[in-house]
């Protein structure tokens, strides 16, 4: 007996099964705009697309990028897609924007997919339940003339359907156990895609968004920009490996001493800070006891116990205006750390 939720799911299992064999023989990854259009062919084998696949792959050839794009389909990172350059600074932000993207549909794919599953465990057990009380009204009700094998084969009966629906019940559970797997997975991932991996810092992305999406009642918020003053020598005297160290420590102390607002890593030897809940003076004043801290601090090689040399910071830091797009206050805090360079560094500069 297959009640019609078995035969929803052997139809899908069939389906997964035939996309997955799909994007195998074209040499595609499982991204969710080669499954989108997989699942184009596949859902509909009586339509113009797969009628075009057909036409294309006779005598076993396999779809080309171009071919995929000619037939609206797109065609991402790895499959037969050529490997991003990485020699490119535009080109590596290109594919870091595809991957976040990347990330957050398949995010929102296997929420779907993690309440679709919650929502038919529940409909199942309500289905077991239901049953399990027909069948105690069954037995209440029948008269003891009819009992003996009419009783017999109605017990039986539920008590194998209670039994599929037992299984059914594990399955889910062990789907539902999976799906929740993969949402912490990517949840982590997400978390990867906004944090810089050397200093484990947040990172540019995650600033940009911070900013964009800010709650101006909490505010007045500044930005930061904090620049190390002539690193270039400290790569240059003791190597980048020990200019590594100094920027993750550099970044460390700055997060300690920002507690409470975002500090993140922008690129090379830059930080930026999105303070919050302070007005532009005393972020100045606090801004510039941090400077001191670092400026303080007495850098030495681990192995060697040789000092590095003062280590010092530029800083320019600027009010956010309510409303204000994020490349014009960066461009206020640039220019204000431009000024802390040029009158001789290790110092902030607000306005
Ligand atoms: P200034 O005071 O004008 O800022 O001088 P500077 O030497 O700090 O500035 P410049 O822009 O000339 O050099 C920055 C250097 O930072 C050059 C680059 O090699 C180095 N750098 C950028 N990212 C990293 C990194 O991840 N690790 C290491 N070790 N060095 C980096
Ligand atoms: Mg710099
Ligand atoms: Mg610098």
């Amino acid at each position: 007996m297959g009640g019609p939720f078995a035969a929803r799911k052997d139809e899908k299992g069939d389906l997964f099964s035939q996309i997955g064999a799909f994007l195998s023989a074209h040499a595609l990854s499982p991204e969710p705009a080669h499954y989108n259009f997989a699942y184009d062919v596949i859902a509909n084998p009586d339509g113009m697309l797969a009628g075009a696949v057909a036409r294309l792959t006779d005598g076993g050839v396999r779809l080309s990028r171009s071919d995929i794009e000619s037939l609206g389909g797109r065609v991402v990172m790895g499959g037969s897609a050529p490997p991003p350059r990485r020699d490119d600074h535009a080109a590596e932000q290109q594919a870091d924007a595809e991957a976040a993207e990347l990330v957050a549909q398949t995010q929102a794919q296997v929420d779907g997919f993690a309440d679709m599953m919650r929502a038919m465990q529940d409909e199942t057990r309500g289905f077991g339940r239901d049953l399990a009380q027909s069948a105690a009204a069954i037995e209440r009700t029948a008269p003891v003339s009819q009992t003996a094998a009419g009783l017999d084969e109605i017990a039986r009966i539920t008590g194998s359907m209670l039994s599929r629906i037992r299984d059914a019940e594990v399955r889910l559970a062990q789907a539902t156990h999976e799906a929740d797997a993969l949402r912490a997975k990517l949840a982590e991932a997400n978390d990867t895609a906004r944090r810089d991996a050397l200093t484990g810092l947040p990172n540019r992305r995650a600033f940009d968004e911070a900013f964009t999406t800010r709650h101006e009642p909490d505010g007045p918020f500044c930005l930061a920009m904090c620049d190390i003053d002539r690193f270039k020598r400290i790569n240059d005297a003791h190597g980048h490996q020990i200019g590594d160290r100094v920027l993750s420590a550099v970044g460390r102390t700055l997060a300690e001493e920002c507690a409470g607002h975002l500090v993140v890593r922008h690129g090379g030897e830059e930080f930026a800070i999105l303070l919050h809940g302070i007005a532009l003076a005393d972020a100045a004043a606090h801004l510039d006891g941090v400077r001191s801290v670092i400026a303080a601090k007495r850098f030495r090689l681990r192995e060697t116990d040789k000092p590095l040399g003062q280590v010092t910071l530029s800083i320019g830091v600027t009010a956010v205006q309510p409303n204000e797009p994020i490349a014009a206050a960066f461009g206020r805090a640039d220019q204000l750390l431009y000024t802390a360079k040029a009158d001789g560094r290790d110092r902030v500069c607000a306005a």
